[in-house]
């Protein structure tokens, strides 16, 4: 059989620990026997993070930029129990966030459906994508007790000097205040990285805030929305047959008890941050959760929503059998192969990322699969594998899919 052919590498960002060891054994059962692979290889692993203090982290994400689409292994970030670990210089920051902060990205996450595994809700049939905003609000708050009597402003100077003034509260006694922002520049990067992300996947979009309570800050996130979707999506959307609804929130949470799913839920900061946990336990599990890092212009970067899966990993240092899930490893790197051929015009690239995905479920739905799922699974007749073993099962049904 000829392999497929590549012209743009993908960026290819090794991690860490147990999703270490299931990057190589997908690589070399699921892609290199089937894709003639052209990567540009970063070992984001926290050995080589150390040795290049951490300047391939930084290496990695400015490769992304150039060639429009990378894949990442699941990575540690340090913490002091790391430090001796690792003999690390220093506690070197999450590389997901220095990543982030290059791309200016938005985080995606949608949950992997397969029959046998059934969402909690019984009318989800189709996955529900998760867009967080991943900046401000109460993330960036100042706080504040307040032990007695007095009266609490909002107050802000301007660069000349002007001021404006608000009472926030008058107490009469104890109590507590919060102060939070947000930016016009953030906001419209997010909204921007919605639309975009609607369009590439051909979803509709839903997004809700608490706008008529919030009358002029939650306002805000729903003004520049509809402005960023008139100006620059109304038309696409239009020909792509796409809706984009906005809602207050309480509708939105009532409305998708009731929906189909299928279609991407923008979610202001604390919103996605609490919703996500749901939507993600109502699916399954996080080993069934992909993640993908959008930029306003377009830059895709692929990832599994878990770890690095350490208490496995120890497990596996020690010769025990482990039972690791790859399947969000694995859509990690569909995704960026389905991008890939999609920016190159490579439609079999495009198929075979397909083909590798039906390959996957097929496998699951056939009662083959990892502890994790067989712990939640409807069926109860399952056959529960080691990593290595269900990825030679997903390799048999992939050639038979070929
Ligand atoms: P984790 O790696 O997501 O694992 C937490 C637990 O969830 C595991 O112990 C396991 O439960 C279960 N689990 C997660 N993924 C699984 C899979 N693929 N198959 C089967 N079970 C799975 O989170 P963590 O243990 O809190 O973090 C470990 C390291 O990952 C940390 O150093 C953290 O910094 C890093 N991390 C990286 C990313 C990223 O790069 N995107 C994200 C989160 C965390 P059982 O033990 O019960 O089997
Ligand atoms: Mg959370």
């Amino acid at each position: 059989m000829n392999k497929i052919a590549m012209n743009t590498p993908l960026v290819e960002m090794d991690g860490d620990e147990m999703t270490r060891i299931l990057w190589k054994m997908i690589k070399e059962e699921l892609l290199l026997p089937f894709v003639d692979l052209k990567t540009e290889y970063y070992d984001l692993g926290l050995e080589h993070r150390n040795e290049t203090n951490d300047q391939v982290t930084v290496d990695s994400a400015e490769a992304t930029k150039k060639y429009g689409v990378a894949v990442k292994c699941a990575t540690i970030t340090p913490n002091g129990a790391r430090m001796s670990e690792y003999h690390l210089k220093e506690m070197w920051k999450s590389p997901n966030g220095t990543i982030r902060s290059i791309l200016d990205g938005t985080v995606f996450r949608a949950p992997i459906v397969v029959k046998g595994i059934e969402p909690c809700v019984r009318n989800w049939e189709k996955p529900i994508t998760i867009a967080r905003h991943a900046y401000g609000d109460v993330y960036k708050n100042v706080e504040m007790k307040i032990e007695g009597a007095g009266k609490a402003e909002l107050v802000f100077t301007g660069k000349d000097g002007s001021i404006t003034r608000e009472t926030i509260h008058d107490f009469k006694d104890a109590g507590i205040i919060q102060g939070v922002h947000n930016t016009k520049a953030s906001i419209t990067s997010f909204a921007r990285a919605c639309f975009q992300y609607a369009v590439s996947t051909k979803q509709d979009l839903w997004f809700g805030t608490k706008d008529t309570i919030s009358k002029k800050y939650d306002h805000t996130f729903k003004d520049i929305f509809q402005e960023v979707y008139e100006k620059e999506y109304k038309e696409k959307f239009e020909e792509l047959g796409l809706e984009y609804f906005y809602s207050l929130i309480d509708d939105i949470v009532a409305r998708i008890m009731k929906a189909k799913g299928g279609f991407i839920w923008a979610c202001k900061n604390y919103d996605g941050d609490v919703m996500s946990d749901m939507v993600s336990s109502a699916f399954g599990s996080l080993a069934m959760m992909t993640s993908v890092l959008v930029s306003p212009d377009g830059i895709y970067e692929y990832e599994a929503a878990h770890g690095t899966v350490q208490r496995h990993y120890y497990k596996y240092l020690k010769g025990e059998e482990t039972s690791t899930n790859p399947v969000a490893t694995i859509f990690a790197w569909t995704g960026a192969l389905r991008k890939r051929g999609e920016l190159d015009t490579i439609p079999a690239l495009e198929v075979f990322a397909d083909k590798l995905e039906k390959a996957t479920l097929a496998t699951i739905e056939n009662g083959v699969m990892t502890k994790d799922l067989a712990q939640i699974a409807t069926r109860k007749d399952v056959t529960v594998l080691n990593s290595q073993d269900f990825i030679a099962a997903i390799r048999k049904q992939l050639e038979a899919i070929l």
